[in-house]
């Protein structure tokens, strides 16, 4: 019998697959559905904890949108369907669900901040990480980690957030969100070029927020060991600089070598290497407290079984050991990308 070390919160709701798009974009509820009956069926996920999904108030979905967005997605409440953008539509459960998603890791936030967990995960659709200030784009209506973030700033009274986005695309709204606070550190890796195009390595923030957004864009074929080891070396100087009071992830998972929306060769245990390489950071600078949200992942068996390893290693039922895979990386790769951000970020960060 493995030793529970860690008490691990998530989030998952009925709500959420009620957002219905058309067939033809791959942003589907199956994805949650397959996962929600994978966590069923496994014996090991009865030791997580669940956190209730509230719905988000208006004043959550405020601090990041504006009120004519907030306005504009309430009026589809109940209407069959209105197209957004080209592949962002609601149905008429699509704005509770967007509510309830973005309540949803508030919740898990709280229950992170207020101790009733160690960490949390929140199991959530639709995504968030593209959706910006006034406008819904690429599957996502609020943007979850963004309004999260927010909430625990102003609600929770935390200082400092990292937000860390391992999704394959760049996280937009989130970027734009935060780029001129210096209490929100947005670090991102992203395929680039790849949608939406921003994410660039000198996109550093602005004005006050100049160098809290770091943003590591990647050629197309980096695997978990190139990954590890990108995030084993630049991510512990930045949180021992900004030494964040709370840990967020945009967790995606089409950087899978089967996804079909990415180019990247992560396996299904390159998540729990990454997992642990943030707890490790959490360990370090806040008492291990970290939430994460789920964005992308449109490999729907792929996506069940990556989530399920994140969250046996964040309740440590698994330990990876983040050497053994840093090991087995392209040096070459890790090289280019470690030096290019270091290049631009040595004048913001020490070391
Ligand atoms: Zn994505």
């Amino acid at each position: 019998m493995t030793t529970i070390m860690r008490k691990t919160g998530i989030v998952t709701d009925p709500s959420y697959l009620d957002h219905i798009p058309e067939a033809n974009v791959p942003e589907q509820p199956s994805r949650l559905k397959r996962l929600y009956e994978a966590l069923a069926e496994n014996r090991q996920m009865d030791h997580l904890v669940h956190v209730p999904a509230a719905l988000a108030t208006s004043a959550d979905i405020l601090r990041v949108h504006t009120p004519e967005y907030l306005q504009r997605l309430s009026n589809t409440h109940g209407r069959e369907q209105v197209v957004l953008t080209p592949d962002t539509m609601t149905s008429s459960g699509s704005f509770t669900a967007a509510m309830a998603a973005a309540g949803g890791f508030c919740a898990a936030v709280k229950a992170v901040v207020e101790g009733g967990v160690d960490n949390a995960f929140a199991l959530v659709r639709p995504p968030g990480h593209h959706a910006e200030r006034s406008r819904a784009m690429g599957f996502c209506l609020f943007n979850n980690v963004a309004v999260g973030a927010a909430y625990a700033r102003r609600v929770c009274g935390i200082q400092r957030v990292l937000i860390i986005d391992w999704d394959v695309h760049h996280g937009n709204g989130t970027q734009h969100a935060f780029e001129r606070d210096p209490t929100v550190c947005f670090f991102s890796t992203h395929q680039y070029p790849h949608f939406p195009g921003t994410g660039s390595f000198t996109s550093t923030g602005r004005g006050p927020g100049e160098g809290y957004t770091v943003n590591v864009p990647l050629p197309k074929g980096y695997g978990d060991g190139e990954y590890a080891a990108i995030y084993d070396t630049l991510l512990p100087p930045l949180v021992e600089a900004f030494r964040p009071e709370l840990i967020l992830v945009s967790a995606g998972f089409d950087t899978h070598r089967l996804d079909p929306m990415g180019a990247m060769r992560m396996s299904d245990d390159g998540f729990a290497v990454l997992t642990r390489c943030v707890m490790n950071l959490a360990d370090q600078s806040c008492n291990g407290r970290l939430a994460m949200v789920l964005e992308g992942g449109y490999h729907i068996d792929s996506l069940a079984r990556c989530v399920t390893g994140v969250l046996l290693e964040l309740s440590d039922q698994t330990h990876q050991r983040v050497s053994e895979w840093t090991d087995t990386a392209n040096q070459k790769k890790v090289r280019y990308a470690v030096t290019r951000s270091g290049h631009v970020h040595r004048r913001y960060w020490e070391n």
